[in-house]
């Protein structure tokens, strides 16, 4: 992982967060820093759709997850009803309507790895695939069309796009920021604006 130098308290979200969320796993070091945003996530596992459950505005969509019983919607159309997305990267939950719309020829096509040690048939980057050769995490990027390495890349779920590693989300400004200080430098450009 490239986010271990982050020191507990420096910054207000774990960039890891969101993927450990998707992955399913309890994201130990994110408990510490009480982001009561995620805590609020898992919380709630109904949405209160009245529609289909097919837009971003579905709890349940926008948590990840398919809907349940406790759901009220009619006619639910949430692409992620019957997915296992424990077995998906953050990235593929979000461009769940993509990754269904790939037919058996595309999900078995050879994608090469970043490092060369070897091609991968793109069903296995839907989640993380491990490398032999290197020992390195990968997993299939939608929002950048290729292969995404693990220890320099994840996807904001937030933005519902791809970063950098450098990049993290400020929840402060509610956008990715590259940069170590808080406030971070679209919050330091804001507040610049608003003094006098
Ligand atoms: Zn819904
Ligand atoms: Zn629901
Ligand atoms: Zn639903
Ligand atoms: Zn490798
Ligand atoms: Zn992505
Ligand atoms: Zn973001």
């Amino acid at each position: 992982m490239g986010h271990d130098s982050i020191v507990p308290g420096t910054l207000k979200t774990c960039p890891t967060m969101n993927r450990s969320q998707a992955e399913g796993k309890a994201a130990l070091p994110c408990w510490i820093f009480g982001i009561s945003t995620f805590m609020t996530s898992i919380k709630s596992t109904t949405c209160r759709c009245k529609g289909a459950c097919d837009s971003r505005r579905c709890a349940c969509l926008k948590n990840g997850k398919g809907c349940e019983s406790g759901c009220r919607c009619q006619g639910c159309q949430n692409p992620l009803n019957g997915v296992d997305v424990s077995k998906l990267s953050a990235c593929a939950v979000q461009n769940i309507r993509r990754l269904k719309a790939l037919t058996e020829d595309e999900l078995n096509t050879l994608v090469e790895l970043p490092c060369g040690h070897s091609k991968v048939p793109l069903r296995e980057l839907t989640g993380d695939y491990h490398c032999s050769g290197c020992n390195e995490a990968y997993w299939y990027s939608f929002c950048w069309n290729g292969v995404a390495q693990d220890s320099c890349s994840w996807h904001c779920e937030v933005c519902g796009q791809c970063r950098d590693w450098r990049e993290w989300h400020c929840d402060d400004c509610n956008r990715c920021t590259y940069g170590v200080s808080l406030p971070c430098q679209n919050c330091e450009r804001r507040n610049d604006r608003m003094m006098w």
